[in-house]
């Protein structure tokens, strides 16, 4: 699977150490889950290239971030500036203000010239000092945009719909003839994103998610029959949901999308969390947003000003459900119902995820300056890969449920495998 490259690099590249473009990783994908039909891919390993396509002196470069926020966007963006600045010596470098729109002059701020002042301690912070926003851009006139502001190369930070858009602005620029390098940055918090086992901002989610758990459970345990129910982010896939279950060794029950489970019956989760509270008089629930959305009525398929669909709200239903129950078993609860996604996903990376968002942010500069384009960084078996973008756009990544992190996460629960 070679990506594209915008033309023959003639370069040198200042830098030492290099990954030849033929390294290969193979790896062996399912085509379709329902038929396992599988295919082999082997992806160009990611890393710095002996000759560069683009001439550092004159090239410029932009970065955007859209979509939600993830612990760790500014360490990205700052090793990416880092990177094009002192390794490669690439002077102009244009942070794009608030998402897409920023693409769109008519629309956005001007986008600011990037320094080593200005990024210096950005990292400390979460969010993203550059700004981010939903909804789509005008192909045509961000690529012109660019053309006229002489960017070469453009990085885009963020999730599945951020790739899509990268990979539509790299079709436009190819259309217009104009060699743009369009190189993204995986973002999502939720781990979903295929040919990458580890998104940035994940392992800090678990970790501060982890302690709402403990909280949480403190409260439950304090009082006769408390539950509380924990919403945690995870919008197709359970990850987050399962790894904090992991972590905090607390939670009882845990609902998520890859499971789909019924509530009313002798096998469903109501009679289980009964049987707990009386056994044990107090019970932590997780529930992950994406979970049981096929219980939930009124789905009007709203959708957001990206085009994703508004999911509804089932730790709300589940709160009513829960409530309706037990007063109906005339068992007096304390249920406590939290959502503390907004808490965890603007905080600031954690360690290991922040060396996660410094390799991933050198490789798409390595990437770039060699002329790639129309490609993500991905990270598979440890190894950092060219992912072409539109690979990206039929796939997403879930939890597989004979897999160790769903066995593991049964195991400690000691729920039932399914709750029909
Ligand atoms: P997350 O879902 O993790 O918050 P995301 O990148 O998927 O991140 P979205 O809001 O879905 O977030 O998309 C980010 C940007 O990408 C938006 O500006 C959106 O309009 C644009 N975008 C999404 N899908 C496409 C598409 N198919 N073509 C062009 N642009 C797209
Ligand atoms: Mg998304």
């Amino acid at each position: 699977m070679q990506v594209t490259t915008l033309g023959e690099a003639l370069y040198p590249s200042p830098l030492r150490y290099f990954v030849s473009d033929s390294l290969r990783l193979a790896e062996r994908i399912i085509q379709r889950p329902d038929e396992k039909m599988t295919d082999n891919i082997a992806f160009e390993l990611a890393g710095p290239r002996e000759k560069l396509f683009f001439d550092a002196k004159t090239t410029r470069a932009g970065i955007v971030t859209c979509g939600g926020l993830s612990p760790g966007l500014n360490d990205v963006i700052r090793s990416l500036f880092l990177e094009l600045h002192h390794a490669y010596g690439v002077s102009q470098v244009y942070g794009f203000q608030g998402g897409y729109r920023g693409l769109d002059p008519h629309l956005g701020k001007e986008p600011l010239l990037l320094t080593p002042e200005l990024v210096d301690d950005v990292h400390k912070k979460g969010g993203t000092f550059l700004g981010t926003s939903r909804g789509p851009v005008d192909t045509a006139v961000a690529v012109q945009n660019l053309i006229d502001k002489q960017i070469n190369i453009l990085f885009v930070v963020g999730g599945d719909g951020t790739q899509r858009g990268g990979y539509e602005l790299y079709k436009e620029a190819k259309r217009q003839n104009y060699p743009l390098a369009v190189v993204g940055v995986p973002k999502t918090i939720d781990n979903d994103i295929p040919f990458v086992s580890q998104t940035f901002g994940y392992l800090t989610a678990i970790e501060e998610a982890a302690k709402a758990l403990d909280r949480a459970h403190v409260e439950a345990r304090c009082v006769n029959n408390g539950i509380s129910l924990v919403k945690l982010m995870g919008r197709n896939a359970g990850f987050i949901a399962a790894g904090a279950t992991l972590a905090s060794q607390e939670v009882n029950f845990i609902l998520v999308p890859e499971v789909p489970f019924k509530l009313e019956g002798p096998n469903g989760f109501l009679a289980a969390l009964k049987k707990r509270i009386l056994d044990r008089g107090h019970a932590l629930v997780v529930v992950a947003e994406g979970a049981g959305q096929e219980l939930l009525q009124n789905n009007t398929q709203l959708k957001d000003a990206s085009g994703n669909i508004l999911l509804n709200d089932i730790g709300q239903y589940l709160s009513t459900r829960i409530k309706t129950f037990f007063e109906d078993e005339d068992i007096p609860v304390h249920l406590r119902y939290m959502d503390p996604s907004y808490l965890i996903r603007s905080t600031r990376a954690n360690a290991v995820d922040s060396v996660l968002c410094d390799l991933f942010a050198r490789n798409a500069v390595h990437a770039a300056m060699a002329g790639k384009t129309g490609l993500i960084i991905g990270k598979l078996h440890d190894k950092y890969i060219h992912v072409p973008s539109e690979l990206l756009a039929s796939r997403k990544r879930v939890m597989e449920t004979d897999g160790m992190l769903w066995q593991g996460v049964l195991a400690s629960t000691g729920q039932p495998a399914s709750f029909y």
